[in-house]
């Protein structure tokens, strides 16, 4: 079987009604290029550069960074790039913070993804100047975690402006058409998403925090991962709003928590509209099969059905119903 999906890797991501789907790779190191080639993915949607600052005593410097960016960037030989700035705190807190930081009254709530970077503007400015670098060897986007606010957004382009403007004093070449997008995965993003829309060249939804913050369900809690439901329909509907707002405003979207990565939900995404996904390889060639056996035609009627039920066993029941 494993053979028989391995074909698919060069096969094209088309549904059955002849709309293509974007099929990205999300990835933690340089290293893991290998297995996304090996299953054709057509960029990578989520380079998660915090795991370049985990498990070590000192900070990266802004020459290891940019060696690192740009392995990733050539190594995808002109398919684009999308790096997420650094997205420390919450369940990823650094050895090197400071035991502040370490004994944050609730870390998920607290100095955490952008926030963190606005408040330490010396890591932030010298990540983005790295980045900025690594984008002149491909085609390379930025990524900025845990927006609430689109004054966040705001500050994060005049960093973005700061560092291109100290790159040029410095005269080292970078990527000036570099794209900056933000991630949405606080609801209060998503319920004013068009704001961020404004002011965005990409938005990805991280369905993985979107859920924990909807639902008040801590991703990493045993106790309560009964809770923690892909399936509510609080979390479908602003999925959906943000989709539609984004396509509504010609801005690409797509999803880079472990929903798109999960084919449970692959039609169910791709009947609320949803046309990019990004999830770890190795899920690459089962959503991809599941892809080239849907009809966007049929799940129409399917994501209107949804967006009424009551609760998430009610969207599981009529996924059900439908074949799905
Ligand atoms: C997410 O929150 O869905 C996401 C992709 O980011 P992370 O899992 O790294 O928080
Ligand atoms: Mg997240």
């Amino acid at each position: 079987d494993r053979k028989r999906l391995q074909r698919l890797k060069t096969t094209a991501a088309t549904t059955i009604d002849g709309s293509s789907i974007t099929l990205l790779a999300n990835i933690e190191t340089p290293g893991d290029l290998e297995q996304v080639r090996a299953n054709g993915a057509s960029g990578i949607g989520l380079y998660r550069s915090e795991f370049l600052f985990l498990g070590r005593d000192d900070l990266p410097d802004e020459d290891e960074q940019y060696e690192a960016y740009k392995q990733v960037v050539e190594g995808m030989k002109g398919l684009p790039v999308t790096i997420r700035t650094v997205d420390l705190g919450r369940d990823k807190m650094p050895k090197w913070a400071d035991e502040e930081a370490q004994s944050a009254p609730n870390p998920a709530l607290g100095l955490t993804g952008v926030r963190l970077c606005l408040a330490e503007p010396i890591l932030f400015r010298t990540q983005l100047r790295a980045l900025l670098r690594a984008g002149a060897h491909g085609k390379l986007k930025l990524l900025v975690p845990m927006l609430a606010s689109v004054s966040e957004v705001n500050q994060v382009l005049f960093h973005v402006e700061q560092a291109k403007e100290s790159l040029r004093e410095d005269g080292l070449p970078f990527g000036a058409d570099v794209e900056v997008g933000g991630m949405i995965e606080v609801p209060g993003a998503a319920l004013t998403i068009t704001h961020f829309l404004e002011r965005l060249d990409f938005v990805s939804i991280g369905t993985n925090d979107l859920i924990q913050y909807t639902l008040a369900v801590d991703r990493g809690d045993d106790s309560v991962s009964h809770l923690y439901d892909p399936f509510h329909p609080a979390v479908l509907h602003l999925i959906a709003h943000v989709i539609r707002s984004a396509d509504r405003m010609g801005v690409p979207v797509s999803v880079c928590g472990e929903m798109a990565g999960d084919v449970r939900l692959t039609r169910l995404l791709l009947a609320l509209g949803l046309r990019s996904f990004s999830m770890h390889p190795a899920q690459m060639l089962n959503v991809k099969q599941v892809i080239l056996k849907s009809d966007l035609k049929r799940l129409s009627p399917l994501a209107e059905e949804i967006s009424l039920a009551p609760d998430a066993d009610r969207v599981r029941e009529l996924l059900l119903s439908a074949g799905e």
